[in-house]
């Protein structure tokens, strides 16, 4: 049976006199892959900073494993994975290193390679991160969320910029993380990786929840509606082609 892992009640964000989340309530299920779906501006990664600790709400109601957020943030902070900044990464250390630093300060004893495994990424272990293609460097950004080892991570638009081959090879890990037990939030504002990656989406549109289900029932209660695409839809697409010609194969991505 599934269990609710994250409660947001009422959430409301104001930058000055802009509101840019207007009371949006949402529950999180454990071990589901979630998504938080809209257009540019429209609140996502200030909804996602402030479930992250990182950011202040103005007002609302978080429970994350039953801790809430005002109360509890540091038990909070204890279970739950966030990416760090890529800018922050110290350009003279490699990957190895990077987590050795990283598990230190979380006070966790892992073995890098053990984690580089994880992400593809072993036999990268002695590069720099700046030597790394932009699909690598999401998926170390993604071994950063690991590394305490958390309940829940929070990816903000992990895949934006990349090419359809390290795109799907990002879905393949982040499915393997939840497969592994942990719950995935993500922000996207890609409708085909929500479709297929996501078990359910919030849509946010101007700090509004306008939708929330799975992406099956939103399709499904769009086409009941009476709604028909205007043109006739074909078997592939040219991402199809790109994909049935390229392979899907790790590369350098
Ligand atoms: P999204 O992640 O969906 O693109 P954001 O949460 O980043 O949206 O931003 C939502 C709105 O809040 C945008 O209009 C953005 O310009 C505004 N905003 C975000 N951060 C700040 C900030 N620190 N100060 C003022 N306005 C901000």
């Amino acid at each position: 049976m599934s269990r609710t892992i994250i409660q947001v009640k009422d959430l409301r964000k104001k930058y000055g006199e802009f509101e840019a989340v207007k009371g949006i309530s949402f529950e999180v299920q454990e071990g589901e892959i979630f998504g938080l779906l809209g257009p540019n501006g429209a609140g996502k990664s200030t909804t996602l900073e402030i479930m992250e600790t990182l950011r202040q709400k103005t007002s609302g109601e978080i429970r994350v494993d039953g801790f809430d957020l005002d109360k509890s943030p540091n038990e909070i902070k204890k279970i739950i994975g966030v990416q760090l900044q890529t800018s922050g990464y110290y350009p003279s250390l490699n990957l190895s290193e990077l987590i050795d630093l990283f598990a230190g300060l979380y006070n966790e004893d892992i073995d890098p390679l053990e984690l580089l495994d994880k992400v593809n990424l072993r036999d990268k272990a002695k590069a720099k991160f700046k030597e790394l293609s932009g699909g690598q460097k999401q998926r170390f950004s993604i071994a950063t969320t690991l590394i305490n080892q958390p309940r829940i991570i929070f990816l903000d638009e992990p895949t934006t910029g990349l090419d359809p081959q390290a795109r799907r090879n990002l879905w393949d890990l982040i499915r393997n993380i939840r497969n592994q037990g942990t719950t995935v939030i993500i922000t996207t504002h890609y409708m085909d990786e929500a479709e297929v990656l996501c078990d359910r989406v919030a849509i946010i549109d101007s700090g509004k929840i306008i939708a929330i289900n799975t992406p099956d029932r939103l399709i499904d209660e769009l086409v009941e509606a009476g709604f028909e695409k205007p043109k006739e839809v074909k078997q592939a697409n040219l991402e199809d082609v790109f994909i049935h010609l390229t392979g899907r194969a790790l590369r350098d991505d």
